[in-house]
């Protein structure tokens, strides 16, 4: 790799001095008044511009079934037992024979 011209740490800061991340602009949504983007559908009611883009009650009742789903998997998962391994104490006899 071909090393450019110097830079100064002060080169480097001036750099990254455009580098902040601003904070998103938020208006309210005029149905429900959450804080939404602008120009995007309102992720509290699944509306733009009045008019509904998203249903949020299916939305919500799927994510739900999910989530049920999820916890019967995990329920299921707890309750299997584990394999009880037998434990015989050894024997000097059986382990002279090993
Ligand atoms: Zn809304």
């Amino acid at each position: 790799m071909s090393v450019r011209m110097r830079h100064t740490s002060g080169h480097t800061g001036n750099r990254r001095s455009h580098h902040a991340l601003k904070e998103p602009r938020l208006s309210t949504c005029p149905d429900c008044k959450a804080p939404t983007k602008r120009h995007t559908v309102c992720n509290a009611c699944g509306r733009y511009r009045g008019r509904v883009v998203i249903d949020m009650a299916a939305k919500l009742e799927k994510k739900h079934a999910k989530e049920k789903a999820k916890n019967k998997d995990r329920t299921e998962e707890a309750t299997e037992e584990p394999e009880v391994v037998e434990d015989k104490p050894l024997d000097a006899a059986e382990l002279s024979k090993k």
